[in-house]
C-alpha cells in the first residue's frame, strides 16, 4: 500500500480549463482518491473524495496541513447535506430548524453549516470532532463536481498551509505546483473570501468564522447569533480549529497600520503598501508596490488574497496593508488582516 503522506510528491501539475475536459479529468483524479484545485466563489479549494479517508489523508499531505484542522464538506444540493448531519434525535430539533433556515436563504452560496456529524462522515474530515461542516458551493464547476462524482468532496483553501488563500488558478500554482497533479482554471473568484461558518447546535447559534456573508444578512435569518470581534480565537480555537494556526501570511509578512500613518510613508518607496482606494488618494506611485483595493467591504474582499500574491512576486523590502473599518461590514475582512500581519513568537 502507498503511504498517502508521500503520495503529493512530485507532481508535474497540469492545468485545464473549467469545461466539459476539464470536469472529466477532475472527476478520474478525484476516483483515484486524488486531489484537484478547483474554483468556487469563494476561493479555490483543493478538493478530494470527503467520504474517503485516505483522500482526504492526500489533501492534508498535499497542504502541509495540521491535522487538528477540520475540512469542510461540499455537495451539490440541500438534499445531499442532510444525510452528512445527525438531525433525527428531538434534541436536535431546533439545530435541524436553524440548518434549514439557513440552507433555503444561502444555498448555494458561501455559507457553511457546521451541525452534529452523522456516522458517515469519517474522523479524519472531522479533525476529531463531533461536528461536521457542509456547504454548497454556487460556482458552476464546482456543483457539476460534486454532483458527477454523486459523493460529497472536501476542500479546504488550495494552499500550503499557512499562506493566503488562492483566488486564481496562478495563485494555486504559487505554493501548490509541483505538489498536485491538476488545478481547474475558472477564472478569478466571486467573492474571493472564505464562507461564513456557522454552528448550529448549541444554546444559541455562532458565527464560528467571518467570511463572505455579512453579519447583517445572517442575523436577518437567525437573529441571536452570536458574533464575536474577528481575529484569533473569535470563539476560543477549540469550536473553530482553523482560527489556531498563523494563517494568510504573505511570504516576507507585513504589518498593519492605522491609515494615519501612510502620510510619513509617502517618500519611502522601499515600503510596499496595500490600501483601499480612499486612503491613497494622491499617493506617488515610484514605490516598490502598491496594491489600490476597492473602498467597499465586499470589493475589497474580492480583490485581498491577489493582492497578497502580488506583494509577494514584486518583492518590496517590507510589506505595509492600511487598516479597515471596524465595523460589522468589515468583519470577514479583518479577521483576514489580523491573521495575515500577526507575528510568529
Ligand atoms: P478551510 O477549509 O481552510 O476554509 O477552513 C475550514 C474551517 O471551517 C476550519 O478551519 C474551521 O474553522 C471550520 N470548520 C470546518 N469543519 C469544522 C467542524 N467540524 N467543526 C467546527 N469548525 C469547523
Ligand atoms: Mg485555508
Amino acid at each position: 500500500m502507498t503511504d498517502p503522506a508521500t503520495d503529493h510528491a512530485p507532481h508535474q501539475t497540469r492545468t485545464m480549463a473549467a469545461d466539459d475536459a476539464g470536469l472529466r479529468a477532475a472527476v478520474e483524479v478525484l476516483r483515484r482518491d486524488g486531489v484537484v484545485a478547483v474554483p468556487t466563489e469563494t476561493v479555490y479549494g483543493l478538493a478530494g473524495r470527503g467520504l474517503s479517508v485516505r483522500a482526504v489523508q492526500n489533501i492534508y499531505a498535499a497542504k502541509g496541513r495540521p491535522a487538528d484542522n477540520p475540512v469542510i464538506l461540499h455537495v451539490h444540493d440541500e438534499a445531499a447535506a442532510w444525510p452528512l448531519f445527525a438531525f433525527r434525535d428531538a434534541s436536535e430539533a431546533i439545530a435541524c430548524r436553524r440548518a434549514e433556515a439557513l440552507a433555503r436563504r444561502f444555498w448555494p452560496g458561501p455559507l457553511t453549516i457546521v451541525g452534529t456529524a452523522s456516522a458517515v462522515v469519517p474522523d479524519v474530515v472531522r479533525a476529531g470532532l463531533p461536528k461536521v461542516a457542509v456547504r454548497v458551493p454556487a460556482h458552476p464547476f464546482a456543483r457539476r463536481l460534486a454532483e458527477a462524482l454523486n459523493e460529497p468532496f472536501a476542500a479546504p483553501s488550495a494552499n500550503l498551509s499557512g499562506r493566503p488563500s488562492p483566488t486564481s488558478a496562478v495563485d494555486v500554482g504559487a505554493t501548490l505546483a509541483g505538489r498536485i497533479e491538476l488545478i481547474i482554471d475558472g477564472g478569478p473568484c466571486a467573492r474571493g473570501i472564505e464562507s461564513s461558518v456557522v454552528d448550529v447546535s448549541g444554546e444559541r447559534p455562532r458565527l464560528l468564522r467571518p467570511g463572505a456573508l455579512s453579519v447583517l444578512e445572517l442575523k436577518r435569518v437567525l437573529p441571536d447569533l452570536d458574533v464575536r470581534p474577528p481575529g484569533l480565537a473569535a470563539h476560543g480555537t477549540d469550536a473553530s480549529p482553523g482560527l489556531r494556526h498563523k494563517h494568510y501570511a504573505p511570504e516576507g509578512g507585513a504589518a498593519l497600520i492605522p491609515a494615519s500613518w501612510l502620510a510619513s510613508l509617502w517618500d519611502d518607496d522601499d515600503t510596499g503598501i496595500i490600501a483601499r482606494q480612499q486612503d491613497v488618494v494622491g499617493l506617488r506611485t515610484r514605490r516598490a508596490f502598491v496594491a489600490v483595493l476597492p473602498s467597499d467591504a465586499d470589493g475589497y474582499a474580492r480583490e485581498l488574497f491577489s493582492a497578497l500574491y502580488r506583494a509577494e512576486r514584486a518583492r518590496p523590502a517590507r510589506l505595509v496593508v492600511v487598516d479597515v473599518p471596524h465595523d460589522e461590514a468589515w468583519i470577514g475582512v479583518r479577521d483576514r488582516l489580523l491573521r495575515a500581519t500577526i507575528s510568529e513568537g
